[in-house]
């Protein structure tokens, strides 16, 4: 497989990809911890709402949070106990958020009616309503409610399905295990998928550094006319837009959604968390999440349950190494840092890293010498460093006529630049300001 044949997208960066450490490790079941901090903030758009009462009994599966709206889901009990505290409780977000505390039982007791069902003998209504109420969010980080993402509006015709198994940041292989361990569960989820939209074409995305995946893939997806794209490794090969333009070409307007291509994406995990879904009448209870970093004494991939404390994981992993002085929840290049490890891994948590002193490279910042290799780096073709310029003087309008608004926050620039500037943290700010000018009126 040449590295130049491969299909890709313009700017990016090759940071090292440093899997080895959990590429080869199956997947292994965390035991459960003494608690469960379940938030109701799990997903994009509104928190659910507690359904519950301090000394319920919850059943494995019932559902402890209920949706409020169309952009939203419900919250389940990821195992069957106790409800100990309905109350606000660390967050990955930095902040305190209200949260089920759940103390388990052991049982593991099913709550009744969740129900198993034929693909085939359901509308692609059904399906979808199914998906919702499995709390289905999107498992490759974004937790965007997978309900809302195949329900296209009919001026948006969908003829494409995209599945994201390129894992492009640095440490995470959660994915690649679950492809290499669970092929059939995907295969699954895309037949179900493509009866809810009605599509035929598929593509799968794997970076090249997968050959074991694509290798075990190609043949099994082949035989149902699915086809597996190796791409380039280069990170953001896994962002939405970058995925749709390598495997079709297709590229996203300005402003636009993705679904103006007519292609919807889904990450892998959440393929084979709707077949489960579907076939088995689970709800999203678990996910797989890498635990690694030289801070981590046994780096493992791990099977673990929604609301499951940071702490815990790293005891599952033989512990620390060293005083941690950056906690990631996610990868290196987009993970949310976190100030402790008091916060619960939610439905969007596919890796927690930990770094200790001089573990990441840290550049004192300094003047811009004008180098351009942020704007080379871009995968969104923007000005980093003029935007960010924007956004520090609070010049938003300014900042949103250069296209703040296209950033993904994949981080690129500030990676590129050799002053250390976070031009990144810009974007942010500037993002978080016109959105916030928009709701407004
Ligand atoms: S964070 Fe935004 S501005 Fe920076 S490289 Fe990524 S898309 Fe471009
Ligand atoms: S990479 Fe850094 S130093 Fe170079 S132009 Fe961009 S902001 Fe300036």
């Amino acid at each position: 497989m040449t590295m130049s044949r491969l299909k890709s997208f313009p700017g990016g960066l090759h940071p090292n990809d440093s899997k080895l450490a959990t590429a080869g490790l199956p997947i292994e079941d965390c035991p459960l911890p003494p608690e469960l901090i379940v938030p109701f903030s799990q997903h994009i758009g509104a928190p659910a709402e507690s359904c519950v009462h301090v000394g319920q009994t919850v059943l494995k599966g019932e559902v402890i949070g209920t949706a409020k709206g169309f952009v939203s889901v419900p919250v389940h009990a990821p195992t069957s106990g106790e409800v100990i505290a309905v109350e606000p409780r660390p967050h990955q977000s930095g902040r305190l958020l209200p949260a089920v505390v759940i103390r388990p039982n052991g049982r593991e007791t099913w709550a009744p009616g969740l129900c198993c069902a034929v693909p085939q003998e359901l509308t692609p209504v059904e399906l979808r309503e199914r998906i919702w109420q499995a709390g289905l969010v999107g498992l490759g980080g974004a937790t965007f409610p997978v309900h809302v993402k195949l329900s296209p509006p009919d001026d948006m015709p969908i003829d494409t399905l995209i599945i994201n198994g390129v894992e492009c940041e640095p440490f995470l292989t959660a994915d690649h295990r679950l492809m290499l361990e669970a092929p059939q569960r995907i295969l699954a989820g895309i037949r179900i998928l493509r009866r809810i939209l009605r599509v035929q074409r598929v593509y799968v995305g794997i970076e090249a550094n997968k050959p074991d995946a694509i290798a075990l893939l190609t043949p099994l997806f082949a035989k149902h006319g699915i086809e597996v794209v190796p791409l380039a490794v280069k990170y953001p090969q896994g962002a939405e837009k970058q995925l749709i333009l390598a495997c079709t070409g297709r590229e996203v307007p300005t402003g636009g959604l993705p679904m103006v291509t007519g292609c919807v994406v889904q990450n892998v995990a959440t393929t084979a968390a709707i077949a489960d879904a579907i076939l088995d009448g689970r709800p999203l209870i678990e996910r797989i999440c890498t635990v690694a970093g030289p801070g981590i004494a046994t780096p493992k991939n791990l099977r673990i349950r929604v609301g499951t404390p940071l702490q815990h994981l790293v005891e599952v992993c033989g512990g620390l190494t060293c005083e941690p002085e950056r906690i990631l929840m996610g990868g290196p290049m987009m993970g949310a840092a976190q100030l402790s490890l008091a916060a619960p891994a939610t439905r969007g948590t596919s890796g927690l890293l930990i770094f200790g002193p001089g573990q990441l490279p840290v550049r004192p910042e300094g003047p811009c010498i004008r180098c351009a290799r942020c704007v080379g780096a871009c995968p969104s073709r923007l000005l980093p460093t003029t935007i960010s310029a924007y956004s520090r003087l609070d010049r938003y309008d300014d900042a949103e006529k250069y296209g703040a608004m296209d950033c993904i926050e994949c981080g690129c620039c500030s990676y590129a630049c050799p002053a250390g500037i976070p031009l990144v943290q810009g974007l942010r700010q500037a993002k978080g300001a016109i959105l916030e000018k928009r709701r407004r009126g």
